[in-house]
């Protein structure tokens, strides 16, 4: 087998985009699902965090499928936050997609294709993979025992590789030692990493766990079946989209890049579905359901109504989370009104989770939370001026004075953020209550301004 040459990976700088909730990074609930007052970039809005944290462990186990959650609340509360935090302690590399209802109203597609597309772009497909080894690189050789009356063991050798024939032949001699020396779990053992000679030394463990021998760290576990392997397991994770999109003739894997997939036919996703299958029985792949959130679901209509109520039942379905602050509306498509317009039929499953509004303590922590999640250092007084701001206009406004501010600052070349920073960005970005103000005080000089009721009848 032919060595490689091991090729040189240079780091270059990493530009890291930070999103509005990439300080998110959980629930922040304890083992027992109680929230931490400020855990994981979460700050208060316990309740709703507690019912998220519910939610997910019935997720877990495997408990939720045809039902899904309803954040309702004010704008501002966290209710993206939530979702976000929900995928996220679902693990790293969980899918979380998230929506406006009204992105499904597009032309390129039907309604009902753009919400496949965001179901299956929430859903992971774990794939495992043998990688191969370049030279230099650090490998375990795993070793098991052929099955015997005793059972079957591996033992794990940690090498830095010449070259693979060497890995394979150092494999190779350790099989045969453990079967000739009869070694069985539990058995301490000495691995020559030079000849890959195993000598048994005594015995004192009872069960399977980890011994760190002198010439190289060795574990014996229960195996299934008695086979040299060198295993150097990559795991990548995509979304069952991704697969789609690539397996789609019609648009080929570029269209990842553009984001314009157009519609997928039936047929590759059949196809896929099963590919998807056959590769969970091998133990090639594992699904992973992520979380689908979709803000301002009254924006939907009764077809994309009827079709969650059936996408939901799916066993492959992820973990869905709708948004709305609106109380009762109408249901768009027809005349009734209910309860967040949504039908009633999509109302019974559904869990509500209610988002309160935040106190001015809380709105100080995020914003103090945001700060050091945009590496931003800014003076006690600047912050509470924030908070104030956030009070008075909106939590997102004050988030989004942030980055202007700290820029101010750094142009002056001040380390810290002042008040004054603070007080100039707020001076050039309106928040929407005085745009609105502004807007209708000089109404009359906007070229497209509606017609108002006045100059109509002069005309
Ligand atoms: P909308 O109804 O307008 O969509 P929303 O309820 O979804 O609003 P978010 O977008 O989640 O509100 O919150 C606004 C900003 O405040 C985001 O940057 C979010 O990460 C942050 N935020 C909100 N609540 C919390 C919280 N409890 N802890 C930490 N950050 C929060």
């Amino acid at each position: 087998m032919d060595s490689k040459v091991l090729t040189e990976v240079r780091d270059t700088t990493r530009i890291e985009r930070v999103s509005a909730h990439s300080h998110i990074r959980g629930l922040g609930l304890s083992d027992e699902l109680e929230p931490r007052e400020t855990s994981q970039g979460m700050v208060g809005q316990k309740k709703a965090r507690r019912g998220a944290g519910v939610m997910l462990q019935m997720a877990k186990t495997g408990r939720i499928a045809g039902r899904a959650v309803l954040i309702a609340g004010q704008p501002g509360t966290g209710k993206t936050a939530i979702a976000m935090g929900m995928a996220q302690s679902l693990g790293k590399d969980t899918p979380f997609t998230a929506m406006g209802a009204s992105e499904i109203f597009s032309h390129d597609m039907s309604k009902t294709e753009a919400l496949t597309q965001a179901f299956r772009k929430s859903i992971g497909v774990r794939i495992k993979e043998e990688a191969e080894i370049l030279e230099g690189e650090v490998v375990e050789i795993e070793v098991e025992r052929p099955a015997t009356g005793s059972g079957q063991k591996i033992g794990k050798l940690t090498i830095k590789t010449t070259d693979m024939e060497t890995v394979y032949d150092l494999g190779q001699k350790m099989i045969e030692q453990i079967t000739k020396e009869k070694i069985i779990a539990g058995d301490v053992v000495s691995i020559d990493k030079a000849s890959g000679r195993v000598s048994k030394l005594g015995r004192s463990f009872t069960r399977a766990r980890d011994f760190d021998a002198s010439s190289g760290s060795v574990r014996f576990v229960q195996c299934p079946e008695g086979e040299l392997e060198k295993r150097k397991e990559v795991v990548h994770t995509v979304t069952l989209h991704e697969i789609d999109v690539i397996n789609s003739r019609a648009q080929g894997y570029l269209a990842l890049f553009s984001g314009d997939t157009g519609e997928i036919t039936s047929e590759v996703r059949n196809q896929i579905n099963k590919k998807v299958a056959e590769w969970r029985e091998q133990g090639k792949a594992d699904i992973i359901p992520g979380v689908l959130f979709i803000d301002e679901v009254h924006m939907l209509d009764i077809e994309c109504f009827s079709f969650l109520n059936r996408a939901l039942e799916d066993e492959m379905a992820p973990i869905m989370v709708m948004a709305t602050n609106r109380g009762v509306t109408r249901i768009r498509g027809t005349d009734y009104k209910t309860a967040h317009g949504l039908p009633t039929d999509l109302l019974d499953r559904l869990i509500i989770i209610r988002t309160e509004p935040y106190t001015e303590d809380e709105l100080r922590l995020i914003l103090k939370t945001r700060c050091e999640e945009e590496d931003v250092n800014m003076e006690d007084m600047a912050l509470n001026v924030l908070t104030k701001i956030a009070n008075d206009s909106s939590l997102r406004y004050a988030i989004q004075l942030i980055t202007p501010a700290a820029l101010h600052a750094k142009r002056k070349k001040s380390k810290q953020v002042s008040v004054e920073d603070v007080r100039k960005c707020y001076g050039l970005f309106m928040d929407e209550k005085r745009s609105t103000e502004y807007l209708k005080e000089y109404e009359e000089h906007f070229l497209y301004g509606e017609v108002s009721d006045r100059t109509a009848k002069m005309e």
